[in-house]
Parts: C-alpha cells; structure tokens; sequence
C-alpha cells in the first residue's frame, strides 16, 4: 500500500503526458477506436463483444471507415487476447485507429494501451472522429481540496492545496485606516469611519470566500478549511457571519501565522501537516527537506545531476528519485543505418530540431558513413523514472508550486536523489 501511493506522482505524471498526445489525434469520420475495460470483466467478455462490433461494423457505408474501424477491432482483439483471462487490476484503457500523418489517405495506424492509476468503471466502447478520454481525464482531477484563508486587519488571501498544486484564488485587500488618527473631538469620527472599512473588508472577504469555496449547490467543495493570519481578526471572522456557516462547519484549524498575505499560505500550509498529510504537495516538501538535511550534513547518501544520478540507478543505489515536472527534455537515441553504432542523449524540446541538423551533417563515429537518423525519442521523466521503478527506487515528480519544488529546479536542474547507502 505504502509504495502504491508512493507511485502516484510519476503514474499521475505518464498518464498527463499520454493523454496530451491522445487528445491530439484526430481522425476524420468515426475510425478511432476507445476500449475501457473493467478490472472486474473476463477478457473473454470484451473480446465477444468485439466481435459482434466486428460484425456490425460491415455496415459501414464508408469504404475507407469499415476497413479501419474493422481493421482496429481485429487488432485489438489480437492484444487482449494477451491479458490472458483477466485484466490488470486498474482494468485497461485502449485506443486505437487510423491516424491521419498529413491530409486524407495519409493514415496510419496506431494502438495505444493504458494501465491507468486508478481502477476503470464501466465498460466503454466508441468509435468517433478522436478518442473518448474523459474516463482518464476524470482521474486526473483531485478530489482532495483543502480551502486556505489567511486574514487580519491588512487583508485577506483566498488559496487551495489539492495534489500537488497550491493556488492563490484571491487576494482582498483591505482599506482600514491606521488607528493613529487625530485626537479630539474628531477622534471618535475617525474611529467610527475605521468601524465602517473594517466591516466592508469583512463583508467583501466573506463574499468571496463564500463564492470561491461554495458549489453552485450550495455544498462546500472543498473537504476542509485552515484559517490563519497574525492577528486576532481571524478568530473573529471564522465566528462571525461574514463565513457562510457551511463554511464555518468544515474549518479543521485556526492558526497563528508569522506573516500575512501570500506569505501567511505557505506559513499556513506548513503548519498544517497532519491534516495534509496525505496530500502530495506536502510530501513533496517533505522528501525534498530530507534531501537538503543529508546535504548540508554532507552524509554521502543523496545526489543530484543527471550523469551521477544514472550511475547511481545502475548500482541499484537510489532509494527516492526526485524528479521536477518542468523538465521539458527529451532522452534520444541516434542510431547508424549502415552499422550498429548507437547513442543515447538527452536533449531539450526546444533544441530538438537543431539537434535534428546536427545528426545530419554528422558522420558516425564508427563507420564513417553519413549514415546517422535520430531512431527514438522519449520522454524523459518517463525514461529516467522507469529506470529508476525497475531498480526498485522510489520516484515523485515534483511540482515547482512549493518553494521546496522551485529550489529543486533552479538549484539542482529539476534532478536530485536520495540514496540506499552511501556511493562513492
Ligand atoms: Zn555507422
């Protein structure tokens, strides 16, 4: 179980990626093929139902349409017949179908298998002109939303945690007058128009509040609320009825914060472990201060850099990889036509084309020959992370939300590891 959920930050992060390259294909009538499968239902259940789509689809008025659709469906029959009697134990999603390349006729086929992280449903099976993906984009959405408020007499600030990412909804400010007004017979005018902002600033902040964590429904959507700030205006607000009193019900703490503003959140967040900790933002910020811990103890157990992390996979020595999600890079493979010479870069998306030339003007090391095509290209949190999944590490991709995160990517090129022993 422990290690189940330890996955979910890479699973979640595949699963993103391959949905970005499904949802941009797209066919021209109804040739793409989307199968969900159930973990519950025998394969032999879908492969029937296949074939009587088989039969079926002969009637397809579209010549070119019926020898794809038809085409899609043998095929997948072909590879579930593979799964043996059961499926996976999250079920399978599968999508296949004619792609066209460049224009009409230029199709060409494509089949694309999903273990997805969390268990399928229903059944499903669709042919359109692209692929049904809402089942999976439906498991991308975190349920788990956690409502900040961090407010005093300066302002007040509107946040959510969910995942791995904390959103600044909103920020109020606040118009009260400092209370060094004049003395006098003026003084109790001044005090009363200090009331007065003060209760628009109550009034407005509860109205958003209200509207940034209330359904249309009326029901919170948010699981629960921490509200903070570093004066005593918070205890006041969370009583008053300025807060729907729906909200009120689900507020889990209120906390004393150092600082106020967007500031105060992170201070907030911080101070709320134990109710977040299951949430991954927190995790996140957790593993990589165990990473900075055994660095400035300088203890020899963690590293970081791509050429030592892949040397430390290869000895089975990484326990937790850390990888940031921003990584935009690619791990290439080129290899030689004419000989078997073959190597493996990594390389940024946005240098891929010039890279592309550099290849073509190349000569292979080996043989000479002019010979030298890019022959795979990978994502590469998915490679390194794969790699690291086979040697039995851990790996969590790591938002850039968390301070924690951003320090990750500016200071350790969005790479880090924490090891099993110390490496030499
Ligand atoms: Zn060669």
């Amino acid at each position: 179980m422990e290690s189940e959920e330890k996955r979910t930050s890479f699973e979640l992060y595949k699963l993103k990626r391959m949905l970005k390259i499904l949802r941009s294909k797209k066919g021209f009538h109804t040739e793409l093929t989307s199968l969900y499968c159930p973990p519950s239902r025998p394969v032999s259940d879908i492969t029937n139902y296949l074939k009587s789509e088989y039969g079926q689809a002969s009637n397809i008025k579209s010549k070119s349409t019926r020898k794809t659709v038809m085409d899609s469906i043998t095929k997948l029959i072909k590879r579930l017949q593979m799964f043996g009697r059961s499926f996976p134990e999250n079920g399978l999603a599968m999508f296949a179908g004619g792609i066209p390349q460049n224009g009409p006729g230029t199709e060409k086929f494509e089949m694309y298998i999903i273990e997805p992280p969390k268990p399928i449903q229903t059944f499903q099976y669709r042919c359109a002109a692209e692929f049904y993906l809402e089942p999976l984009e439906e498991m991308l959405i975190e349920k788990d939303v956690f409502g900040f408020i961090v407010i005093d007499r300066s302002g007040c600030v509107i946040a959510t945690v969910s995942g791995n990412h904390k959103r600044i909804i909103e920020k109020v400010t606040s118009h009260i007058p400092s209370k060094h007004g004049a003395g006098g017979q003026s003084q109790r005018r001044f005090e009363r128009l200090i009331e007065e902002a003060a209760r628009n600033f109550y009034v407005k902040s509860g109205e958003h509040i209200n509207n940034a964590f209330l359904g249309p429904d009326g029901k919170p959507i948010v699981k629960g609320i921490i509200v903070g700030g570093a004066g005593p205006t918070k205890e006041f607000f969370v009583k008053s009825e300025y807060l729907d009193y729906r909200l009120q019900k689900i507020v889990l703490k209120v906390l004393d914060t150092a600082y106020s503003s967007e500031q105060g959140v992170k201070d907030l967040i911080s101070k709320s472990e134990d109710i977040l900790k299951d949430v991954q933002l927190l995790k996140d910020k957790k593993i990589f201060q165990k990473f900075l811990s055994h660095l400035s103890r300088d203890t020899g157990m963690v590293t970081y850099g791509e050429k030592e992390i892949r040397r430390a996979l290869e000895q089975g020595a990484v326990d937790t990889l850390l990888i940031s999600e921003k990584l935009d890079i690619e791990r290439v493979t080129v290899s030689c036509n004419n000989c078997d010479y073959q190597e493996e870069k990594t390389v940024h998306l946005d240098d891929l084309d010039a890279y592309r030339k550099e290849i073509a003007q190349k000569h292979c090391p080996k043989c000479n020959s002019d010979s030298l095509t890019i022959s795979k290209i990978v994502d590469f949190i998915e490679e390194l992370g794969d790699l690291a999944e086979a040697s039995g590490a851990t790996v969590m991709v790591i938002s850039t939300e968390s301070e924690e995160g951003a320090q990750l990517w500016a200071a350790f090129k969005g790479l880090a590891a924490i090891l099993r022993y110390k490496f030499e």
